[in-house]
């Protein structure tokens, strides 16, 4: 049997709002049962690895803390990974990136400090002001490493949407006239950090419910990827992606990709290599 290292994203794979979705305990269960090892990647920017977990827990999901990236998480990683000299990031951001970017021995500037930061992290800031945005711009100009989580646009909530730290980014992108780094989806950096804390000889499979973000990701790793229809994605939206973004395998929801991974030997060394 091939062990697999699954790559779990969890909103529209694990739970839908505040919902467990059916058979999702018992299927991670089952994975891990069956030998494999499971991994969980979120574009969340604001919440510690540490609170989701807790929260899962609540809705009867079990999931190790060090088995999960944040984007909040890979950024700081990513900034200290390729830029080993910063110290003083300046933040627009949540208090879970500064809290990241100082448990990598970094110092985020205060915001009236922004003249000596040596780097840009760019993400969700629910205090979002005018002010803010002015400091972020000035420190981009002057070339420093400019970072952001991810470049989610828009963030589901209740009946409608909210606006991503993607539209953060993009407001500081347009007034310096740069391209943030992001560490999120559908960056495979995230899926990469996760790895190395595994075993070797395990075969990665991304697991999630977007085209443009788990997919894309996937796939740009070299990946074999299941694309679930629990969550935003249909089966006519898989078959419409261009190549970048199409998935190997579409499956109903988590419990159903468990049936058929413990089930057989549908998932070979052949695919998405
Ligand atoms: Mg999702």
């Amino acid at each position: 049997m091939t062990r697999l290292a699954l790559l779990l994203d969890m909103d529209g794979v694990l739970y839908r709002g505040r919902h467990v979705l059916p058979g999702v305990p018992e299927a991670l269960a089952q994975l891990e049962a069956a030998g494999h090892e499971l991994c969980f990647a979120t574009n969340n920017g604001w919440s510690s690895a540490e609170e989701i977990s807790e929260r899962l827990q609540h809705m009867g999901i079990s999931v190790r803390p060090e088995r999960m990236a944040t984007a909040a998480w890979a950024a700081a990683k990513l900034l200290h990974t390729r830029w080993p000299a910063v110290r003083r990031p300046y933040v627009l951001g949540s208090a879970e990136v500064a809290r990241q970017l100082r448990e990598r021995g970094m110092q985020p500037v205060a915001e009236e400090d922004h003249q000596q930061a040596d780097a840009l992290v760019v993400g969700i800031d629910l205090e979002l002001s005018y002010r803010k945005l002015a400091r972020a711009q000035a420190v981009g100009l002057r070339g420093v490493p400019f970072l952001a989580t991810d470049m989610d646009g828009a963030y589901p909530w209740e009946d409608g949407w909210l606006p991503g730290s993607g539209s953060l980014v993009a407001a500081v992108e347009r007034a310096t006239g740069r391209t943030a780094v992001p560490a999120g989806k559908p960056e495979p950096f995230m899926y990469r950090a996760l790895l190395q804390g595994l075993p070797e000889g395990l075969l990665p499979v991304v697991i999630g419910d977007n085209l443009g973000t788990d997919i894309r990701a996937g796939r740009a790793a070299g990946f074999a990827t299941i694309l679930v229809l629990s969550g935003i994605a249909t089966a006519a939206d898989a078959a419409a992606a261009p190549p970048e973004e199409r998935p190997d395998y579409v499956v109903a929801d988590l419990a159903a990709a468990a049936a058929w991974i413990v089930g057989g030997d549908a998932i070979s060394d052949e695919h998405g290599r």
